[in-house]
């Protein structure tokens, strides 16, 4: 049943995360430049199935241009142009460690954004499993 609370914690934690990233947003994406042009992210078409890897600060520019006000007052980010189709399909993805199948944060509904669908491998779970074990080992 732990499981239950950490992703409980987890959902909390990416919500917040959400909320802090959409308010500094309007504030000129000053936090953009920050950010090293090096730093590279996965994405996946959701129309084309393709996944690859892009720039992290091309990623989070294109997504600003694309967030758009919704009636329920949360602004919404649509998908990002494909560059292998040239659609609108592009969300950020990840790319798993363990089977190396690229798929779409959270594709595994109420559980860790970076589970892998295909052989349930959790990076950030994996990270935490770790870290349970070096404290235990500490004492
Ligand atoms: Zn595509
Ligand atoms: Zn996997």
């Amino acid at each position: 049943m732990k499981n239950v609370v950490y992703v409980g914690i987890i959902g909390v934690c990416i919500l917040v995360a959400v909320i802090v990233f959409v308010k500094t947003r309007g504030g000129g994406g000053a936090g953009l430049d920050t950010l090293s042009d090096t730093e590279m992210t996965w994405v996946k078409c959701l129309k084309c199935g393709q996944g690859y890897e892009m720039s992290l600060k091309q990623f989070l520019k294109e997504s600003r241009e694309k967030t758009v006000p919704s009636p329920s007052g949360m602004p919404v980010a649509l998908p990002l142009t494909c560059k292998e189709c040239g659609k609108d399909g592009i969300v950020r993805a990840f790319k798993c460690e363990k089977c190396g199948e690229v798929f779409k944060a959270s594709s595994v509904p109420g559980d860790i954004e970076d589970r892998c669908p295909k052989c349930k491998h959790s990076a950030t779970e994996a990270q935490r499993e770790a870290n349970k074990a070096k404290m235990q080992q500490g004492g």
